[in-house]
């Protein structure tokens, strides 16, 4: 008999490390099962809404990895920055000069940076006007609302018409909503919420935004 060190005569494997392998090999058989039987369930293509919110770090860039995995696939898309004025964002100077992207900076600056609440209501409802075309322009397969949430939550845009704005568009149409705070209304309107926690942030430490990482 064998000893747990005893060295296996095929893989040169003890008895005790192939006893662990062939558990292993069990409990990776059973959860295949389970994967595939999902896998199988979903099997409807839909136009999807998802929201990125949270006060953690990754919101905007997930959307913007998800507009990559879009271009690769040769879907159009449209890029609506609510909120933020700056044109100097590396997501900015890469995607926009991509063919099938229209991108648009819509913002005025943040709302401590303007503090004139009629101006951002204005500047709203006109960024709104380029995201109403796009929710109902079916040749734009992904629609991405940066930093929307902030919008409804202040009161600048109407939630009740930007909700049916987005449940009236193209039936295979996705769209990627951004923001922190995003309200119970929009995320019962959502397929897919994420909620990124912040666990800690570099600018807390006194790192100021750094390029290719925060813009
Ligand atoms: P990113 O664009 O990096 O994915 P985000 O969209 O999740 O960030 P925003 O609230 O839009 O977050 O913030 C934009 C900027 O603020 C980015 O430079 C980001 O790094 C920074 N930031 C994000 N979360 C935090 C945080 N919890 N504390 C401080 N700065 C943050
Ligand atoms: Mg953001």
């Amino acid at each position: 008999m064998s000893s747990d060190n005893t060295q296996h005569p095929d893989h040169g494997a003890t008895d005790a490390e192939t006893r662990t392998n062939q558990r292993h090999k069990a409990r990776m058989a059973r959860k295949k099962t389970v994967i595939d039987a999902r896998i199988a369930q979903a099997s409807r293509d839909k136009g999807l809404v998802l929201i990125l919110t949270g006060n953690g770090k990754g919101k905007s860039s997930s959307a913007f990895g998800m507009v990559g995995r879009s271009l690769g696939h040769g879907l159009r898309v449209g890029v609506c920055q609510f909120i933020k004025s700056r044109t100097d964002t590396g997501e900015e100077a890469f995607f926009s000069h991509q063919p099938g992207v229209a991108w648009h900076v819509l913002g005025d600056g943040f709302t401590w940076d303007t503090q004139d609440r009629q101006q951002d209501i204005a500047t709203s409802k006109r960024g709104w006007e380029v995201a109403r075309h796009m929710l109902a322009d079916p040749a734009i397969n992904v629609v991405v609302l940066d930093e929307l949430t902030y919008l409804l939550n202040y009161g600048y845009l109407d939630t009740a018409a930007v909700l049916t704005a987005i449940r009236a568009r193209p039936v295979d149409q996705h769209v990627i909503i951004t923001g922190r705070a995003a309200s119970p209304e929009l995320c019962a309107l959502a397929d897919t919420v994420s909620e990124i926690e912040d666990v800690k942030h570099a600018y807390r430490g006194g790192i100021q935004a750094q390029k290719g990482i925060d813009l």
